[in-house]
């Protein structure tokens, strides 16, 4: 592995092949795999991700709104690419670039069979949201009649797949709920499949959903947070390969006697002579001041170095009175042995937004 010279998040793909080939092996053969790569592929990298996971087969990609569809049809990605949350204002977009949209409300359904109509379209494919009690987005089931009428008279629109949410599919505690939810789903599939004179693809699992609930995967299931190596769960972890390791250097070390203060408003004091190292990288970086005073810390030769003081917006500073190290020595954050789970939680928060808080001009660094 390579050395750190600066702030980098190194980004594994052959780690993200196993996760794909792990997700993937719990799946019936015939069942297809949608890849949710918004957000920058969580952080990540999102084209080098994208063309990974095209060339292993994901039958379909899913970004959360259309400039992150187009970026990956401008980088030559030609796999279907659903978007999640499309807004109104970007269907010409949309359409120029073949992504597939959600429609989830009349409102937006009507929106975009009136752009459809305008444009000419011929069985454009697109996707219906469900809602079966998440209530983010989506119709609901007494709306399943008119919305199968409309689609019947359209020329212009066909319904590829239909799809839910599930809201705690990693929460045991939620089961008979998420139970209810699936129940539903089934209830809805029946309603579409009466309805239209072609069969849609159903999909309601995301990540959690493919371990907890392998009964519901329906045609398709949607996978963001398992390619990135975590699986909410530490029993789901062990399968799984964190494809992202945030690393740094030590950019100076200070030698403090007791008394001393570190860093801005003074938050840190030493109560003992202090050996302090200042890293590159703060809360611009995606490290934010909640992490600071000792709350979390970060790995230096494997051993734990906690975080000093208030974080800056470019440095932070980290206790390593009992670690030996020098200047230029490699700094792990994200990565054995701290997971982005394990990180995350010390603020109560989640591998998902820690990993999405990463910055761009963190150098990202693609491995194997
Ligand atoms: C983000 C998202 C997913 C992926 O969820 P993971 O828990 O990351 O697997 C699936 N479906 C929808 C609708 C999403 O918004």
């Amino acid at each position: 592995m390579p050395t750190a010279q600066e702030t980098i998040l190194e980004i594994s793909l052959s780690a993200l092949e196993h996760n794909y080939r792990h997700l993937r092996s719990r799946l019936d053969k015939q069942v297809k795999f949608m890849a949710v790569v918004k957000a920058s592929a969580y952080g990540s990298d999102v084209i080098s991700l994208a063309r990974k996971l095209s060339d292993l087969g994901a039958d379909y990609l899913a970004v959360a709104y259309t400039c992150e569809g187009v970026q990956l049809r401008k980088a030559g990605i030609d796999t279907p690419i659903m978007v999640f949350h499309p807004q109104s204002t970007h269907y010409h977009k949309l359409i120029e670039f073949s992504l597939e949209p959600n429609l989830y409300s009349s409102y937006n359904l009507k929106a975009f069979m009136e752009t459809a109509q305008n444009e000419g379209l011929r069985e454009y494919p697109v996707h219906i949201k469900m809602n079966t009690g998440m209530n983010r987005l989506g119709f609901s089931l007494d709306q399943v009649d008119s919305i199968v009428q409309l689609f019947n008279q359209s020329k212009e629109l066909k319904i590829a797949s239909v799809f839910s949410h599930l809201a705690a599919s990693e929460d045991w505690r939620e089961r008979e709920f998420t139970l209810e939810q699936i129940h539903l789903f089934h209830k809805i599939g029946i309603k579409f499949i009466q309805g239209l004179p072609y069969r849609p693809l159903f999909h309601i699992l995301n990540t959690s959903g493919i371990f907890n609930y392998p009964e519901a995967m329906f045609d398709m299931v949607r996978s963001g947070i398992g390619l990135q190596g975590y699986g909410n769960d530490p029993t789901r972890d062990i399968n799984l390969r964190p494809i992202a390791t945030l690393k740094t250097i030590i950019s100076q070390i200070h030698e403090l006697d007791t008394g001393a203060s570190v860093g801005y408003n003074r938050a840190f004091k030493a109560s003992r002579p202090t050996r302090t190292a200042t890293l590159p990288i703060g809360y611009a970086d995606g490290i934010g001041r909640e992490y600071g005073n000792q709350k979390a810390g970060v790995f230096i030769h494997g051993k734990y170095a906690p975080i000093i003081g208030n974080i800056c917006m470019d440095m932070l500073m980290v206790d390593i009175t009992e670690i030996p190290c020098k200047e230029g020595d490699e700094v792990v954050i994200i990565g054995e042995p701290q997971p982005a789970s394990k990180l995350a939680a010390k603020v109560n928060t989640i591998s998902y937004e820690l990993l999405t808080q990463i910055a761009s001009r963190v150098t990202r660094i693609i491995i194997d």
